[in-house]
This record gives structure tokens, C-alpha cells and sequence, in this order.
């Protein structure tokens, strides 16, 4: 900009120079060429009035330097020329300044030589005797003139060239600099020229105007990051070529990213979790979901296509985990195979028993074996069934069951003398220890739990043998301890007799009458009461199983 200035600035200034010197140099001439022609009147007048009294003799060596002296006769002839030899020369009455002179005493003319190729200034003055003088002057040419001021001119152009080209620089540079210091954070503080205002009020208008959309996009940025930050399900923004966009930590942590990895394609960090397939049916159109398994869980992906305008312009990819979910599923299904796998034997029996009554092909004394053992195989289901539903409600969770104060030691006095007749069955002996213990806990949950150990407890023993139940108060809180002189549990049972159905002797746990979800309870009973539980068995010599309730 300054440049064009600069240079805008000179070719004014040199057009206005080139244009003041032809002026001037106009009038220079104008005015040097009437001075010319006073002369040369005057000098005709001097000639004139010194040919009226000296004659012809005047001419005799006469030098006008620059003129040239004509001497004409009345009629036309001509008497005297400096120049030419009068003989050779015509009749000057055709002449213009001739003819004014003989009419009024004096007359002047200017025209071309075609013979000298020069204009010529010509004064005639007519003398009493009635012959006229006439002088002629080259007139000057413009030309001439600017030639012979060319030095000078020259000289004025180059000091006014550099003057202008020193002035331009300046000027160029002194309009540009407030144009520089513009404060464009600020244009309103900016008051150096007016005629920016407008600008300046477009500008400031227009910067309020980002400054307020920069806020709301800052805003609505961290709004996003929050929500995206705190979501469980990884989300993964994609382009149309799979370029990561945005990645949430969850999708982080769940695809094993970083930072780093958004600009990148996703397709480059996976390769067997048919990823591929999934995300060209999105980048189809198509909204497509798959459970897929990663190293720390299953997921199931969803894949849904962002479509602008009619165009798919990238996927959205939502992964939620799953691994509980289809844990519990698979549970359930083993859980009602299980079920009904249980329930099939004990209907069986009842049912051939009692086919077989009916028939009437049971001798007389079997009916009553038979009786008891359709009794037997219906207890076992009315227990299992029992158990199958004490279980869904601690599966259903606490719901209106609601936790109070319970003595832990008079519950256990409660069940130990409910379960004294089955163990004298047993021939085993039935003790209970310790004192009063004031818990918060849920009644029904605290009665199953001492049930299903005593039950246990009495169930895997040998004749003679005992059960000891104790309760107690130590550091981490109240406990209760239910230690018998059985069977015991083989170590690489312990672990696994808590599960569902799960029976270290299957056959054995039928005969004592076990179901294979005492254990499930009690387990899920401890952990709704946020208790602890440990389990101490040696086989052949004894089980101690002890929980463990929060203070
Ligand atoms: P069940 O109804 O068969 O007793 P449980 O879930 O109560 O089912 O127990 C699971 C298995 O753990 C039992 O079948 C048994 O083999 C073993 N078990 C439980 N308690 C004891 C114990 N006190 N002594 C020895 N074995 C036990």
C-alpha cells in the first residue's frame, strides 16, 4: 500500500510539473516572441527614419545583427536587400506588411519561409518619399526556446523529481502508519481517520459478534466434554473415512486409546472385531449394533450413520458393556436349566409311584414304602421350591424388606432349638455360645442364614459328632460362627459350594436332603447385609463357617 501511494504520490506531482512547465514554457514563448516583434518594429522605425534623411547611403555597410534590411520602391521593386542581390528578387507588393505600409505608413506580418524553412517576423514603414523598409527577424521556434533553456529545465525536473520522490516517501509513509496502528482488538478506540469509521463500526460490530459465537461454541464445547467425560459408554465420533473425531475417556479406556489417537483412522487399531463390516454399513446408511469381546469385557457396538443433507458425513459409535448383562443371562439360563433339571427327578419318582399304585400292582405292604417315598420326593420339591424362591426375592434385592434391630443371639437360640430334634436325628449334639448381639439387619435374611449353616452343619456330620454355634463381637463387628465336626470340604470344592446347585456329593446332598442352594442364600442373604463371609473346612475333620456383619 505505502508503495502505491508513493508511487501515486510522484505521478501526481510529475504531471503537475510536466503540466506547470509546458504552461509556463507557453507563456515564455508567447511573451519572448512579442518582445521579438517590438524590436524589430522599433528597429524598422530607427532604419526608417535613418534612410528618410540619409538616403540610400545608410545602407552602406549596415549590419542589424540577426535582421535582414529590404529597401522597396513605391512599386514593389526592390532598391536594396543585405541578403540578395535585388535583381533576382520579385515584386514585393504581394506582401502583406508591403501592402499595410503603403496604405497606412506601417505594416508587419509573420509567415513561413518555404525557401529558409523558418518563420519569419516582418515590419515594414513606409518613408515620405513613398518607398517603404521593410526588416525581417527568424522568429524563434518553440523548439529553439526549450533547447536553450534545456540545462535549466533539466535541472528544475531532477531537484523537483527528487524533492517529490523525498516528499512522496513521506507523506506515503506518514498516511500509511495510522493505518498499521489500527488497534483491531479495539476499533473503536482507533479515531485517526474518519472515513474509517464505518469500517471500524463493521468491524467492532462484527468482532462483538465472534466474540459472543467463540463464548457460546467454548461453552457448548465444555457442556459436551462434561456430559461425554461422565458417560459410562464409550462414544466415538467418526468422519467419512473413519478418522476419529472425538473419543470420549470411556471409549478411551474400553478401546485401549489415547489422546493421541483422535485425527487417526480407527480401522487402524483394529482388525479382528469387525469393525470393518460395521462401519461400512454405517457409512451405507445403515444403523448396525454387535456384542463384541475385548479384552476387559463384552460390548456391544452401535453404529449409526450422521447424515447432512442427504449424506452420510460420518458414524456415531456408542459401546455400552455388557459382560454383566450377558453374565446374568447365562446365569439365568444355567439357573433354570438347573431348575428344571431338579425338579424332573423327585417328579419322575412321584410320578412311576404313583403309577403304579394306581395300576394296583403294588403288593398291600408296599403301599405304605411307596406312600413315604411319594411324601419324600414331594418334601424335596416343596424344599426345593422353597429355596428357589427364598433366592428370586434376594434376587429382587431388598425391596420392602427393611433392616431393624436384631438380636443376634437369641435368633441363633431360636433356630439351634428348632433344630434340635434333626440333629438327635443325626446323633449329632447341638451347642450354642456367646451373649447378646445387637445388629442392623434384615430378620428374614439373618433367620436364613443361621438355618441353611446349622441345616448344613448337621446334615454333612457323623454320628457323634457336634455342631457349636457362637456368637460374638469382635473388632470389625458382630459374628457368627457355625462350626461342626463333619465331613469336611475337599480344598478344591471350598471355592465353588457357594454357587447355585453346586454339591461336593451330589448323591449324598440328595439323601440328607440338601437342594444345592443353602449356601447361594446364605452367600447372597451376607451380601445384601454387607457382611463377610469365610469359609474353614478340612475333609474329615470339621466345617467352620463364619460372617462377619458390619458395625
Ligand atoms: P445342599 O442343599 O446340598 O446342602 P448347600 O448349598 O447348602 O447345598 O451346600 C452345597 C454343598 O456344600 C453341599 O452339597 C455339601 O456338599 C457342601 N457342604 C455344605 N456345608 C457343609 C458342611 N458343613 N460340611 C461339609 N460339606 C458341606
Amino acid at each position: 500500500m505505502t508503495k502505491r501511494i508513493f508511487r501515486s504520490i510522484l505521478l501526481v506531482a510529475l504531471a503537475v510539473l510536466l503540466a506547470s512547465l509546458s504552461a509556463i514554457m507557453g507563456l515564455l514563448y508567447s511573451y519572448y516572441t512579442q518582445i521579438q516583434q517590438e524590436q524589430l518594429k522599433n528597429q524598422t522605425l530607427l532604419a526608417a527614419q535613418a534612410a528618410s534623411h540619409e538616403g540610400v547611403a545608410y545602407f552602406d555597410g549596415l549590419q542589424i545583427p540577426d535582421c535582414r534590411i529590404t529597401w522597396i520602391g513605391a512599386d514593389g521593386t526592390v532598391l536594396y536587400d543585405d541578403h540578395m542581390e535585388t535583381e533576382q528578387m520579385e515584386n514585393h507588393l504581394e506582401w502583406e506588411e508591403i501592402r499595410e505600409a503603403l496604405e497606412s505608413g506601417y505594416g508587419e506580418s509573420a509567415r513561413y519561409s518555404v525557401t529558409l524553412e523558418e518563420s519569419y517576423f516582418y515590419s515594414a514603414q513606409r518613408l515620405p518619399d513613398g518607398t517603404v523598409i521593410r526588416l525581417s527577424m527568424a522568429q524563434n521556434s518553440m523548439l529553439n526556446l526549450i533547447l536553450a533553456m534545456a540545462q535549466p529545465i533539466c535541472l528544475v525536473i531532477a531537484l523537483a523529481l527528487v524533492l517529490s520522490a523525498f516528499l512522496a516517501s513521506r507523506l506515503s509513509r506518514a498516511i500509511v502508519k495510522p493505518l498499521n496502528e489500527l488497534d483491531l482488538e479495539d476499533p473503536m478506540t482507533n479515531g485517526c481517520y474518519g472515513e474509517l469509521t464505518p469500517l471500524l463500526r463493521r468491524l467492532d460490530a462484527q468482532q462483538r459478534q465472534v466474540r459472543i459465537q467463540a463464548r457460546d461454541l467454548v461453552h457448548r464445547k465444555n457442556e459436551f466434554d462434561t456430559i461425554t467425560a461422565s458417560m459410562s459408554e464409550g462414544l466415538v465420533l467418526l468422519n467419512n473415512s473413519c478418522q476419529i473425531l472425538i473419543l470420549n475417556p470411556a471409549a478411551r479406556r474400553i478401546l485401549g486409546l489415547s489422546h493421541r489417537s483422535v485425527g487417526t483412522d480407527i480401522l487402524t487399531y483394529d482388525k479382528d472385531l469387525g469393525f470393518q463390516e460395521l462401519l461400512l454399513q454405517a457409512l451405507d446408511g445403515k444403523r448396525t449394533e454387535t456384542v463384541v469381546s475385548l479384552t476387559n469385557g463384552e460390548y456391544e457396538l452401535d453404529a449409526s450413520p450422521v447424515i447432512h443433507e442427504g449424506t452420510v458425513t460420518g458414524v456415531v459409535l456408542l459401546l455400552f458393556d455388557v459382560t454383566e448383562k450377558l453374565r446374568s443371562e447365562q446365569l439365568r439360563r444355567e439357573f433354570t436349566a438347573n431348575v428344571s433339571h431338579e425338579l424332573k427327578s423327585p417328579l419322575h419318582a412321584i410320578s412311576g409311584y404313583a403309577e403304579l399304585m394306581a395300576k394296583g400292582i403294588v403288593a398291600p405292604e408296599d403301599v405304605v414304602p411307596f406312600s413315604e417315598k411319594i411324601h419324600a420326593e414331594a418334601q424335596r420339591m416343596v424344599r426345593l421350591v422353597e429355596d428357589i424362591l427364598h433366592l428370586s426375592r434376594l434376587d429382587e434385592g431388598v425391596g420392602e424388606m427393611s433392616f431393624e434391630t436384631v438380636d443376634l443371639y437369641a435368633r441363633a437360640q431360636e433356630v439351634v432349638s428348632r433344630s434340635v430334634d434333626h440333629a438327635t436325628a443325626q446323633q449329632v449334639t447341638l451347642a450354642l455360645e456367646g451373649q447378646p448381639v445387637k445388629i442392623q439387619a434384615i430378620p428374614d435374611l439373618v433367620m436364613g442364614i443361621l438355618g441353611n449353616l446349622c441345616d448344613n452343619a448337621i446334615k454333612y456330620n457323623r454320628p457323634g459328632g457336634s455342631v457349636t454355634v457362637r456368637v460374638g463381637r469382635k473388632d470389625e463387628g458382630a459374628y457368627l460362627t457355625v462350626e461342626d465336626t463333619g465331613i469336611g470340604i475337599p480344598p478344591e470344592h471350598q471355592a465353588r459350594i457357594f454357587q447355585r446347585f453346586y454339591r461336593v456329593d451330589k448323591s449324598h446332598s440328595k439323601a440328607v436332603g440338601g437342594t444345592g442352594l443353602g449356601l447361594s442364600i446364605v452367600k447372597h442373604a451376607v451380601q445384601i447385609l454387607e457382611g463377610q463371609i469365610q469359609l474353614d473346612s478340612a475333609p474329615g475333620k470339621g466345617t467352620k463357617v463364619t460372617v462377619v456383619f458390619p458395625k
